[in-house]
């Protein structure tokens, strides 16, 4: 049996104050100064760290929510002086896709690498939109294979990437046609450029490592090649140059010691793959489309072209279809693309590369389930470095979070946590729903439960179809 995949992480502590969401206002004036406080109580010793916070305080415009909100000490407090406050720094993080608790449970998990706990039960809303519209099926939570998943039992989250043939065929004892090459990567996530507008120059040569340490590829624009540093030969294997519809190759020598690189979609694509095959044909070559309103029907229509192997469809940072007033969301428009390819008896030769909108673990669970076969990252391992996504250096202003400042250790780290938690969260997924190849869950829909359709089923007889359904 092969080695169990596993990535090595350490802490890797913020470099900057903390921005939680509850704080404890405390009014003392009228503290009868009982001999057992309830301050003492707190599970999670934050009145001691409050304390050691204010003594040490490096930022004078912070101040200290670290509160877990459980309520413990408000509800005890004999003299009801205690009481929660919104840090309303902490409500401004993100935009309405990005949610301040999204921002913040990433900044967690690139800190420790642990599974979040939100603890206390979930009192949000039952459904929303986008990836909160489904729900995995957990039934399998009981069976015995749920107790080792993170020791003795093996859940595969490896992927191939590549073309794959519909029929081996044989003569002689081998296969008769040479197969096309797969790139395998041991978690069904690559590392994507970061959207325009966030491309701060010193994360290429970050990702090169955090791909490297973590087994998987990281896309880097060939324009900025540059960025990578002069170590770079090292980490080709695990580097793919995206090069645009117009743009020029990169040089033989490099290409042949990549697995994968990726082509904008343009003119003359087969012949632009055709010319990188030249040079190497072990090299995986992805195709690049944008899912704009011709995205989801250029991806099915190039799927069946014999020359593809890989598709990378891609939606905005929030996973909305581009360049639309009303948009599809990026798992809706996946999903056609796959049931598309099953109908027509052709999803299995090529590989699906989603991206766009992907902001926890549990979105790559999901759209996997809707079709892809991984998904590719980016925006979550900007926020692994304390990013608030303030959007100023979108709009070329400093960063207050100091992120052309960092050091390559600490970017390294914080980013290998997330991955690392993220992996952990699929095989979590994994073992609940009984699936123990992530192979296996890609289009897995029965294993998913979709609001629309359910509220279709339930109430659609009733008050006919939803609109905008
Ligand atoms: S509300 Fe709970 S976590 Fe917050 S300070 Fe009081 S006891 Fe601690
Ligand atoms: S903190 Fe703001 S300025 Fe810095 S990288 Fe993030 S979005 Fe850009």
């Amino acid at each position: 049996m092969p080695d169990k995949y596993h990535i090595k992480t350490r802490p890797v502590p913020p470099r900057r104050p903390r921005i939680g969401r509850c704080g404890v206002v405390d009014w003392r004036e009228d503290c009868a100064g009982c001999h057992n406080c309830v301050k003492r109580d707190c599970v999670f010793d934050r009145y001691r760290e409050e304390a050691a916070y204010i003594r040490d305080m490096r930022e004078m415009d912070s101040l200290f929510f670290q509160c877990m909100g459980c309520f413990s000490c408000v509800q005890q407090c004999t003299k009801g002086l205690l009481s929660l406050s919104l840090n309303p720094v902490y409500e401004r993080l993100g935009n309405g896709y990005w949610t301040p608790q999204m921002i913040e449970t990433t900044w967690t998990q690139a800190e420790t690498a642990r599974i979040p706990v939100s603890g206390a039960g979930y009192r949000g809303p039952f459904s929303g939109t986008g990836f909160d519209s489904m729900w995995t099926d957990m039934s399998e939570i009981v069976r015995p294979t749920r107790d080792g998943i993170h020791g003795r039992e093996y859940i595969s989250t490896a992927v191939d990437i590549g073309r794959k043939p519909a029929l081996l065929q044989f003569e002689a004892d081998a296969a008769r046609d040479r197969l096309p090459p797969l790139v395998d990567i041991p978690i069904p996530m690559i590392i994507d450029m970061m959207p325009q507008g966030y491309r701060l120059p010193n994360l290429p040569a970050v990702f090169k490592v955090v791909a490297a340490q973590t087994g998987t590829i990281a896309i880097v624009d060939y324009n900025e090649w540059d960025l990578l540093g002069n170590d770079l030969e090292q980490y080709l294997p695990n580097l793919a140059a995206y090069i645009g519809p117009s743009a020029p190759a990169p040089a033989a020598g490099m290409l042949r010691k990549m697995r994968l690189v990726e082509v904008g979609d343009g003119d003359r694509l087969e012949q632009r793959i055709a010319e990188l095959k030249a040079v190497n044909p072990d090299i995986v070559v992805a195709v690049r489309i944008d899912l704009d309103a011709h995205g989801v029907e250029r991806g099915i229509e190039l799927a069946g072209e014999p020359y593809i192997e890989a598709l990378h469809l891609v939606a905005d940072v929030n996973g909305s279809e581009l360049n639309s007033g009303s948009p599809r969301f990026v798992k809706d428009m996946l999903r056609q693309v796959h049931t598309s390819l099953v109908q027509r008896g052709i999803r299995n030769e090529v590989t699906l590369i989603a991206g766009g909108g992907i902001a926890l673990a549990e979105h790559m669970a999901k759209q996997i389930i809707c079709g892809a076969d991984l998904v590719s990252v980016n925006l979550p391992l900007l926020i692994a470095l304390e990013c608030t996504l303030c959007r100023q250096c979108n709009d070329g202003l400093s960063c207050r979070a100091g992120i052309r400042e960092i050091d390559t250790d600490y970017g390294v780290g914080r980013m290998t946590n997330l991955v690392a938690a993220w992996h952990d969260q699929l095989i979590e997924v994994m073992g609940a729903m009984g699936i123990r190849d992530v192979r296996r869950l890609r289009g897995e829909a029965g294993r998913a439960l979709f609001y629309e359709e359910l509220e279709e089923a339930t109430f659609g007889k009733l008050f006919g179809k939803r609109r905008n359904g």
